[in-house]
């Protein structure tokens, strides 16, 4: 740092603003000075940086830059020896030679295995780059027979019907709770006996949003095709085991073969369901299924607490299904145990029931086809649909990773990458398939994109995959990005955190009698620091998804309680509530909020 009258790097811990005061004075810099404008601060420097050595009071004509007091000067400082998460400090991906040339000889530059999120991005990006492309994807039918198109799990089985379920679902809600106080009303909007509003009836016919949505994921899998036809990436709708380290084999609908080679192999295979592992497990249906049934799932059981089994029963229990929840143990593992026992509680209120501590031992056909479960606590009951939803398995189990010596884990079939690099330098991972990758789809774009620009395009940026947003499109939505509470505990210690929150309704719900039991949250994780950087930071409430995206921008930049807080909010949103957060949880303050 450049302070007047001498050049001193500083290269040690600043600490608080009371050590780094002292440190100042201990080194020799005056209390008072007399600032730019002709004001004088007595004991309290004003700190800036000047162009020549001059000792004294600033002269306007000799600041380079003026840095103000303690506080500001001690946020500059930490700046400047740590720079914002990613803003300054550009790290590279260090990759083993592939021995990759342009002259290698082999059909194709990349073949990319795999059409989902992951292997459809990153395709695009090597051909658009010049590499000559092919992507092979091939679905196989899940154990019910259920089988889809072009676009991997997201398009088909995963994202985007959940979302448009989910969708359904929260509209119903909307008329079943909220339309009639707004004057929406198919009763009229005479007041009953108990001076309500009448609620609206909604019955939700399981085959026309069946079909409405298949027909637009059909439209999707048609562009997807397109897309790959326009940048010219061949497609391959084959089968592909590996059969050394530059050839796979092809396998078609009806059993031929064929081969292809290439330099460069992607594996974006992605993962499938989990079975059940009790005995009878083969009559439940998986989330490959439940987008598909002919016939309304009537009563159902999902088990498992995690993001599908939750999401699964949300927006069934929200199509005006009978469901039941199976929890082995807790709700959303490693998320906010507090944001998690919130969305337990709302989904208990809006008619879901819970079965705690339990798992499924064993699933029998009744005569009448209903399937009756025994519980591990020795309980019973019968069910139209029982969906499992115990986690995912990386589909490797038959792709030949063994003969060109790719290393897996054995507990999830994950392949181990660095860089997305395996352990065979000229195959690489991306997605769900790789070991430590946020099973989400924009984490799997991402990362294609950026293998594709470093394999064919000459760029060394790493992917990173810290600080990334994620939603749970639950009835009440959760979305959050950083530390939970507890992790932040478990990092920095009880002391070393503050956590500031808020409860509050959100005023789309606000005119209904029928929510006010069901308020949205808030909370902010930082650390205690004088800087307070912000460690995680946390929604239950409406439209949690697009609440959530612009604050994953200022994570990934190093965002502080100040800048949050220094934010003007847009009013009347539930995000405003974000940047207005003040009730620490230390201070034992509730978190109520007052309207406005
Ligand atoms: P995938 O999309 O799974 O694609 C893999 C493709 O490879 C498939 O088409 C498969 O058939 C094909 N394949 C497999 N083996 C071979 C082979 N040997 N030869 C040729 N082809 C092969 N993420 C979010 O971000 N937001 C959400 O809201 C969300 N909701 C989800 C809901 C559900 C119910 C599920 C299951 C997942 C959800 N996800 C969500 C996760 C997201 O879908 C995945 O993270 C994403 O699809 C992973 O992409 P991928 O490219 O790794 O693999
Ligand atoms: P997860 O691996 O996240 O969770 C598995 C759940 O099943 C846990 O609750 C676990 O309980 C439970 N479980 C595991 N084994 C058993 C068993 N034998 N019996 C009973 N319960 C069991 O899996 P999901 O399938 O929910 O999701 C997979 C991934 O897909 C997610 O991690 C997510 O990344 C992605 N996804 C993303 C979505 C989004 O972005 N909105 C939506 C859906 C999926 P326990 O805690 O006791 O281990």
């Amino acid at each position: 740092l450049l302070f007047p009258s001498r050049l001193k790097i500083v290269e040690h811990d600043f600490g608080d603003r009371t050590k780094f005061r002292q440190w100042l004075v201990d080194d020799g810099f005056r209390n008072n000075f007399r600032d730019p404008m002709g004001k004088e601060h007595v004991s309290c420097p004003i700190i800036w940086i000047s162009k020549s050595l001059k000792d004294g009071d600033p002269d306007p004509a000799d600041i380079e830059k003026y840095l103000g007091g303690y506080d500001k000067t001690l946020d500059w400082c930490r700046d400047f020896m740590e720079p914002a998460d990613g803003a300054d400090s550009k790290p590279e991906a260090v990759m083993v030679d592939d021995g990759h040339t342009p002259d290698h000889g082999y059909e194709y530059d990349l073949v990319v295995i795999g059409g989902g999120s992951g292997g459809m991005a990153a395709a695009k990006e090597a051909a658009s780059l010049g590499a000559k492309v092919a992507l092979c994807d091939f679905v196989k039918p899940s154990p019910k027979g259920t089988s889809w198109g072009l676009g991997g799990t997201c398009v088909n089985v995963g994202c985007i019907p959940k979302k448009l379920y989910h969708i359904g679902a929260t509209l119903r809600e909307s008329i079943h709770a909220d339309a009639n106080y707004f004057g929406i009303s198919t009763l009229g909007t005479q007041l009953d006996d108990l001076g309500q509003l009448p609620t609206i009836q909604t019955e939700s016919q399981w085959n026309v949003v069946k079909d409405n949505i298949q027909n637009y994921i059909r439209s999707l899998n048609f562009k997807y095709r397109v897309r790959l036809r326009e940048k010219s990436v061949q497609y391959i709708n084959k089968l592909a085991t590996f059969k050394d380290a530059h050839t796979v084999e092809l396998v078609d609908k009806k059993g031929r073969t064929s081969e292809v080679t290439a330099s460069r192999f992607l594996v974006a295979v992605g993962g499938r369901p989990t079975p059940l592992d009790c005995e009878g497990a083969d009559l439940a249906i998986s989330s490959d299924d439940v987008f598909f049934l002919e016939k309304d799932p009537g009563k159902v059981l999902c088990v498992g607490a995690s993001y599908i089994s939750l999401e699964c029963a949300g927006f069934l229990a929200g199509m005006s299904k009978d469901v039941t929840v199976a929890v082995r143990s807790i709700l959303l593992r490693g998320f906010d145990r507090e944001c998690s026992e919130r969305i337990g509680n709302f989904m208990e209120q809006h008619g879901v029931n819970f079965k705690m501590k339990v798992t499924p031992s064993k699933l029998e056909k009744l005569e009448d086809d209903r399937i009756k479960v025994t519980f591990s606590d020795g309980s019973e009951d019968v069910y139209d649909t029982v969906l499992g939803a115990v986690g995912r398995t990386a589909d490797t189990a038959k792709l030949g990773l063994e003969k060109v010596n790719v290393q897996t884990n054995p507990k999830n079939l994950k392949i181990v990458a660095k860089n997305e690099q395996s352990t065979c330098p000229n195959i690489y991972a991306v997605g769900d398939v790789m070991e430590g990758c946020p099973e989400l789809t924009p984490v799997a774009i991402q990362a294609g994109i950026l293998l594709a620009r470093r394999l064919f395009g000459g760029s060394k940026e790493p992917m990173d995959y810290v600080n990334v947003c994620t939603t749970v499109f639950t009835p009440i939505e959760y979305s959050c990005v950083g530390l939970s509470e507890d992790d932040a505990i478990e990092k920095y210690g009880q002391d070393g955190i503050e956590v500031y929150h808020r409860e509050f309704l959100p005023l789309e719900w606000s005119l209904s009698q029928n929510r006010h039991d069901s308020n949205a949250f808030a909370k902010i994780v930082v650390d205690k620091t004088a800087k307070e950087r912000v460690l995680g930071i946390h929604y239950v409430g409406p439209n949690a998804g697009e609440v959530m995206q612009g604050y994953g921008i200022s994570m990934k930049n190093g965002l502080t309680y100040r800048q949050l807080t220094d934010t003007v909010g847009i009013h009347p949103t539930s995000s405003e509530e974000i940047v207005t957060l003040a009730i620490t949880k230390s201070s034992g303050e509730d978190a109520a909020a007052g309207g406005c």
